[in-house]
């Protein structure tokens, strides 16, 4: 088979394979706990499933339009008005299948040899995947040389060249858990009318995952770039709907077609079902997000705690998300070796650092969407095995 080159640059998410993995070691009888993956692991609210239902009960089993469902588009726009005081063309929401086909289609809008794209490290993979896929040229910024693995803004603008053609944003961070504020999204934004050749992608995908009270620092709060936004969202994480797939996306005008016609060339449309899902969850109640808010938090503190006593393991407070990124070089041991250990001796899953980066060699990611006995005995089990 004579085969197209580009595959092989294809990346792919590690935490699939630690998963594959630990299950393996299961049905051979291994006790796990599985803090891998990052999904919540409550159930989808019960008024959003059953608004899935009755739209099935009422018929809604064929295709749709490719864009969404214009009442779920409209949901949206309504959402996007609530939480961030924004009025937004609704022709410019696209409903997609979940959050990931945003990224891989905004990296394909821009991507070719000779095209630079900025983006943080460590980071989703899929983003370094697609923009090794489109031959275009990865610029990386380095988390990991903040203490608390935040994004500098001096430094992104300082990576700006004539051949940027797009940025992407993390806020808050997967794997690192951690979250911008709003003052250095300013002094971002603030930065970027400088460079109008540069379009943003902001991925807000943990927007409702965000510690302390603290606000998210949108970039719908920034009329002035709106023409060269791009913002990923859905409702995987908020929802607790990842196996849904079901995700919505803001689109700079002329971005729209193109973007239409990438769906229509991939997957047709989002079943009808989980988009009368996605506006029940956004026009209803937020009482479920409240309560797992108040769960992640209290897991949050645990597992923070927890690592940061483990002998030669540092934890940086996550703001955001429900990951946390410890370093673990004090142990004597790579991230990789200390997952690998974890995994057969300690029987916890969890996913290496270098699965989000080059950078990442020292640390190791922790989901904690997991109930906070399983959190302590997988730190139980590991200071166990650090001896
Ligand atoms: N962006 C980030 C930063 C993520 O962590 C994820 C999923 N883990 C996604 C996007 C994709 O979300 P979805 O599962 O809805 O495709």
């Amino acid at each position: 088979m004579k085969l197209a080159t580009n595959l092989n640059r294809l990346g792919t998410e590690t935490a699939f394979s630690v998963l594959a993995e630990a299950k393996a070691l299961e049905a051979k009888g291994n006790p796990m706990i599985h803090l891998g993956l990052g999904q919540p692991d409550f159930k989808t609210p019960k008024h959003v499933v059953d608004a899935a239902k009755k739209a099935l009960d009422d018929g809604h089993h064929g295709y749709v339009m490719s864009n969404g469902i214009p009442e779920c588009r409209q949901a949206v726009t309504r959402w996007i008005k609530r939480r961030y005081n924004a009025d937004v063309d609704f022709e410019r929401i696209l409903i997609m299948p979940g959050g990931k086909p945003t990224m891989s289609y905004a990296i394909q809008c821009f991507g070719e040899p000779g095209a630079e794209i900025i983006h943080p490290t460590p980071a989703f993979p899929i983003y370094e995947s697609m923009i090794n896929y489109t031959g275009s040229t990865p610029v990386p910024y380095d988390l990991t040389e903040d203490k608390d693995l935040k994004f500098n803004p001096e430094k992104i603008l300082s990576l700006i060249t004539d051949k940027t053609r797009l940025l992407i944003l993390i806020n808050p961070n997967n794997p690192t858990g951690s979250f911008v504020e709003k003052e250095s999204i300013d002094v971002l934004a603030e930065g970027l009318k400088k460079y109008p050749h540069v379009t943003i992608l902001s991925d807000e995908i943990y927007s409702r995952q965000i510690f302390d009270n603290k606000e998210m620092p949108s970039f719908f709060h920034y009329p002035e770039l709106r023409e060269r936004l791009i913002v990923l969202e859905g409702w995987s994480k908020a929802y607790s709907m990842t196996g849904w797939r079901l995700g919505w996306s803001f689109w700079p005008k002329e971005l729209v077609g193109h973007v239409n016609k990438l769906l229509i060339n991939s997957v047709s449309c989002v079943n009808a079902a989980a988009q009368f899902a996605g506006i029940a969850a956004l026009d209803g109640p937020d009482d479920s997000i409240d309560e797992m808010m108040v769960k992640f938090t209290q897991r949050r503190d645990l597992i923070h705690k927890g690592l940061n006593e483990l002998p030669g393991v540092e934890c940086s407070l996550p703001g955001g998300a429900f990951y946390a990124f410890p370093k673990v070089t004090g142990t004597g041991m790579s991230g990789a070796e200390f997952c690998k250990k974890a995994m057969h001796e300690a029987g916890v899953a969890i996913v290496p650092g270098t699965a989000f980066g080059k950078t990442c060699n020292d640390y190791v990611r922790f989901s904690f969407a997991a109930s906070r006995d399983n959190i302590s005995q997988a730190l139980e089990n590991i200071k166990k095995m650090l001896g």
